[in-house]
């Protein structure tokens, strides 16, 4: 099969290949143009003919005709090369055509989805009540456009009769879970799964619709969330709304805003939070926090401001704090969910939301506070400890961060270090994580490979990038400067990584001086440690907001 690949890449052109997809623009020796991979207004995607590749400065996304192909029709391997095969007039030795077939399933799913989007769409616009609701809470004619906000009338067959009409056959309308069949022998056609909802479409990372989520517009219907049964193209503990959008920022600014709701997630956008996801009405997975962790590791959870939304960030957090994640907990008012605080002047607003975001505190310090301000007896504040914050400390892999939240307890209780010590000791962590160890087996190998290159790497691997595409451009060319620009970025975030490594060397030195009791090193190494989490911090308010 290698030769039929040299083959194919010798015959064709890269450039003609993705300009079949995207309007390229020369620029130097190579093309740019609009990633087709993630949403952008400015181009950021770059095409060499004489190195045949591409890369992405925004989301990250390069190789060759093949992998192009792949990503871009959303095809295996095989089906890839038996397509630019044709198109090379190359004959493969051997074909293989088994699971085409079902490819062409998946794709015809994604046909139908993307039309049942248009129909709530228009009705949307024709819906005075829907469009009313959406507006009430704040949002504007801007982001309902930008999400592609629509509504299911308040009718039984509404849709499944439109796309009859399109010629969409039963049985697919059924796959891609927009109906739900009846009894058979019944007589009656599949009724619509959404009636008289506002509808939020789900995509995924490439901006492709595959399922929907709708809230209920009367009061009284239950779930007031519904989302599309799991289809073909749709796994629910998977998808994160807004991911498609979010994810360039994410990894610009180097974190990602957590929230629970798709209104929260307009709303946060629409505040200029652009680096916001949402799970979609169930609770974040080890899955989505797996994947938000290719973008950044760091992540501020803004949960609704009551006891359900606490216990949520609780549960967020230990998950994420078990897969290594640096995890933050925006405090929101009582009784408020972000949507509401941004939509509601003057308890609210853009700025105070974001006001908040940068307030918010680390997880273990967030919850130590809430247990301090609740129990006011000191021995059960002393037993919530151990049973609640303990944990999480547990959780953390360097051993300074340990002592950090150590000391701080014991700063803010009164507990004696010693004490709190002895009592983590006596935690045993289980590992995987609740709820992560589904996760893993579910991830593809291509997945798994990226999880084991350590961050610092793959930033490495972007500089070199960038280095490459730089002598392909001309000097005095915008995209000279954007990438010249990004190479600032970047090589703070190395910074980051690097200040990073240096803290955990710094670490184990520091645990070697306690145990030999070399009080001298100690204090030195203490300082050098103090040093180093200063240039930390001062990085980080340089990347945060
Ligand atoms: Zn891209």
């Amino acid at each position: 099969m290698g030769g039929d690949v040299e083959t194919i890449k010798g015959r064709l052109d890269i450039a003609e290949v993705v300009g079949n997809y995207v309007k390229l623009e020369k620029t130097g020796q190579s093309f740019k143009a609009r990633c087709p991979f993630h949403n952008e207004k400015t181009p950021s995607f770059f095409v060499s003919p004489s190195r045949q590749s591409y890369y992405c400065f925004g989301c990250g996304a390069k190789g060759d005709i093949f992998s192009f192909v792949e990503e871009v029709e959303g095809l295996e391997f095989r089906e890839a090369l038996k397509l630019l095969a044709d198109k090379a007039g190359v004959e493969l030795k051997k074909s293989t055509s088994e699971s085409r077939a079902q490819k062409t399933e998946k794709e015809k799913i994604l046909e139908v989805l993307e039309d049942a989007s248009k129909f709530f769409e228009m009705e949307f616009d024709k819906s005075k009540l829907a469009r009313d609701y959406v507006l009430s809470r704040g949002i504007s004619e801007a982001s309902m456009k930008a999400w592609q906000i629509g509504y299911a009338p308040a009718e039984w067959r509404s849709l499944y009769t439109h796309l009859r009409e399109m010629s969409y056959p039963e049985e697919l309308i059924l796959k891609a879970g927009l109906v739900k069949s009846v009894e058979p022998g019944s007589g009656k056609s599949p009724y619509d799964v959404f009636r008289d909802r506002v509808i939020f479409p789900l995509s995924d990372a490439g901006g492709r619709i595959i399922a929907f989520s709708g809230r209920a517009l009367a009061k009284e219907t239950e779930p007031k969330y519904l989302n599309s049964p799991d289809t073909a193209v749709f796994t629910k503990h998977e998808v994160l709304y807004g991911l498609d959008k979010a994810k360039d920022k994410i990894r610009r600014k180097d974190y990602a805003v957590l929230v629970e709701g798709q209104m929260d997630l307009v709303l946060s956008h629409q505040a200029g939070v652009d680096n916001t996801v949402a799970s979609s009405g169930t609770a974040f997975t080890g899955v989505h926090l797996e994947r938000l962790k290719r973008f950044s590791s760091r992540i501020i959870l803004a949960f609704d401001g009551d006891s359900a939304g606490e216990k949520a960030a609780d549960k967020s957090a230990e998950l994420a704090l078990s897969l290594g994640l640096e995890v933050k907990i925006a405090n929101l008012p009582e009784g408020l969910d972000p949507a509401e605080m941004i939509a509601n002047p003057p308890a609210g607003g853009p700025q105070e939301w974001k006001e908040i975001l940068r307030q918010s505190l680390p997880a273990i310090e967030h919850f130590l506070n809430r247990a301090i301000e609740e129990e006011k007896d000191k021995r059960k504040l002393g037993r919530e400890i151990e049973k609640k914050i303990l944990p999480l400390i547990a959780l953390l892999k360097s051993s300074i961060e340990r002592s950090y939240f150590i000391s701080l307890i014991s700063k803010k209780t009164g507990i004696k270090e010693g004490v709190i010590w002895e009592d983590l000791k006596r935690i045993k962590i289980s590992p995987p994580a609740k709820g992560a160890e589904k996760v893993f087996h579910t991830f593809s190998e291509v997945e798994e490979v990226n999880k084991k290159r350590s961050r610092k790497e793959l930033i490495e691997e972007r500089l070199a990038e960038i280095k490459l595409w730089k002598k392909e451009l001309s000097k005095s060319s915008p995209e000279h400067l954007t990438l010249k620009k990004e190479e600032a970025e970047l090589k703070n975030h190395l910074d980051h990584e690097i200040l990073k490594d240096k803290l955990s060397n710094l670490s184990v030195e520091l645990a070697n001086a306690e145990t030999s009791k070399d009080d001298s090193r100690v204090e030195e190494l203490t300082k050098r440690i103090q040093k180093v989490l200063k240039d930390i911090r001062i990085l980080e308010q340089k990347k945060m907001l």
